[in-house]
């Protein structure tokens, strides 16, 4: 199968979240079963560096009347997968991230943005002989190439068949309606069944009604957002099409994420070799000055600081935790207020928290090896990659049941591999933590959690045939 698979961050090139991780990964592994796939993605400043040379490239014309739109023809040089990079100076040659600027404000021009990728898409998804090559499916991922669905209904045309992937409902692209005469788009779609959203419309409602197939990153969050709890204003939208909705779990590329061989840590080890994950605790303790004391647990978070990832809650229970000689090592960005919380309780226990504010790679595959237990309150969570990481490094997830946490995180029974909790609230998560630290006294239970949470396969092997099979029912 020819398959074009769309999206607006794609991990090594560019990455804010987890969207990039599956961007990078499942095309990988559908080339490995022998399919075919091509990526479209802008060429955000610096991008062109990352790639191989290129190879070809053709101009799309200026469609939007912001400068010409050229396609560049390459390949990802650490995995040889073909993209195709779509650039525009005015669009995407930008110093700071993909969507924000670096006060966090969202770009102005974002509808146009990411309108021109869409275009782009929808072209070539119609248009194979402009790079000789069509596509028998077109994947799109969230908002941002959502708009795709829209240009092909809009252009009323026969088309392959449209794949719409949510990675989180709650980002929906949606615009002040004023906006919408730029996007050259038929305003036939400006309806409830269509892309319009409370009086806005939006990117992502485009991608789910008119998509052929919708899925979502786990089995849990595929249902919750049926419900208006968790549906973010679309659940009515989705219910509608329920037949056309299914969750398939998110995979993990072990090639990056596995402790045996991981170039990032210091040392390496694997479920025979636990003793060595012991040395990895004490240089991320030395790393960040804080007590070296092995025998009490350290705690760890790896996130984006927003509302939905709960990491208020962390905050309420820390101090008594804290108290009973608990360390928390915390490396996350985002919300203003929390990242000044988060450094205020490190000044106020200095030798027992240690707080990194930004995005870094490396030092998360550090965190991940060196922490006991990774803390993921999540309000929502539509798959979680953080805890799939966490188990195959041996350090158990402690999560609120929700999303793809409830999928692949258990406290009990046969796969108890971490700690769960129910209520999205600091008495909550706190009993969930003081559970965690009894049995962290009990080595014995301890390490068979740990050896569930190692021994359990995540990889994207195990569910690409999920994906080759929805897409050739689509096909034929
Ligand atoms: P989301 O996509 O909602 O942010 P996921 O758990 O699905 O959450 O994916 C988050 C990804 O981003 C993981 O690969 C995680 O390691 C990474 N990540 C999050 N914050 C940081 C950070 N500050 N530095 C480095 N990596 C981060």
């Amino acid at each position: 199968m020819k398959i074009l698979f769309a999206a607006s961050e794609i991990y090594p090139l560019i990455k804010t979240g987890g969207l990039a991780d599956v961007a990078g990964a499942l095309p990988v592994a559908l080339r490995k079963k022998g399919h075919d796939v091509k990526l479209i993605m802008p060429a955000y400043q610096g991008i062109l560096e990352k790639v191989a040379p290129i190879q070809k490239s053709i101009n799309l014309g200026n469609p939007f009347g912001v400068g010409d739109l050229l396609l560049l023809e390459t390949h990802i040089p650490e995995n040889d997968t073909p993209i195709w990079l779509l650039q525009c100076q005015a669009l995407y040659e930008r110093e700071d991230g993909p969507y924000v600027d670096k006060n966090g404000i969202d770009f102005e021009d974002n509808h146009i943005r990411f309108a021109a990728l869409s275009w782009a898409t929808a072209t070539l998804a119609l248009h194979g002989h402009l790079m000789n090559w069509q596509a028998d499916i077109l994947h799109l991922n969230d908002w941002q190439t959502g708009f795709a669905a829209a240009y092909l209904e809009s252009w009323k045309v026969e088309h392959i068949p449209v794949v719409t992937t949510v990675h989180n409902l709650r980002y929906n692209g949606s615009f002040d309606m004023n906006q919408f005469s730029a996007m050259h788009l038929s305003p036939e779609l400006l309806n409830m069944h269509g892309m319009e959203f409370y009086g806005r419309f939006s990117g992502l409602k485009a991608g789910l009604v008119y998509a052929n197939a919708v899925t979502t990153v786990s089995p849990t969050y595929a249902k919750e957002i049926l419900t208006p709890e968790y549906g973010d204003g679309l659940d009515g939208a989705l219910r509608a099409m329920q037949d056309r909705l299914v969750g398939i779990l998110n995979g993990v590329d072990y090639n990056q994420w596995s402790p045996e061989k991981d170039t990032l840590i210091p040392h390496n080890y694997d479920i025979d070799t636990l003793s060595q994950k012991q040395a990895n605790k004490l240089a991320l303790l030395q790393e960040n000055g804080l007590s070296e004391d092995l025998n009490q647990p350290v705690f760890g978070v790896v996130s984006r600081l927003t509302e939905q990832k709960g990491l208020d809650l962390v905050l309420q229970v820390m101090p008594a935790l804290l108290e009973k000689g608990a360390r928390l090592v915390v490396l996350g960005s985002g919300d203003k207020y929390l990242e000044s919380q988060y450094l205020e309780l490190q000044n106020n226990y200095p030798n027992q928290v240690s707080v990194r504010i930004g995005y870094f790679e490396d030092y998360s595959h550090r965190l991940q090896a060196g922490i006991d237990a990774l803390l993921i309150p999540s309000r929502f969570e539509p798959c979680g990659l953080t805890q799939l990481y966490a188990l195959k490094y041996g350090t158990l997830p402690i999560v609120r049941q929700t999303g793809g946490l409830a999928d692949t995180v258990f406290e009990d029974g046969e796969r108890a591999n971490g700690f769960v909790f129910k209520e999205a609230s600091a008495k909550a998560l706190q009993a969930a933590m003081e559970r965690s630290i009894e049995c962290f006294h009990d080595t014995n239970r301890w390490q068979e959690k740990q050896k569930n949470a190692m021994s359990y396969d995540y990889s994207w092997d195990a569910v690409t045939d999920q994906w080759i099979s929805l897409y050739e029912s689509l096909i034929n």
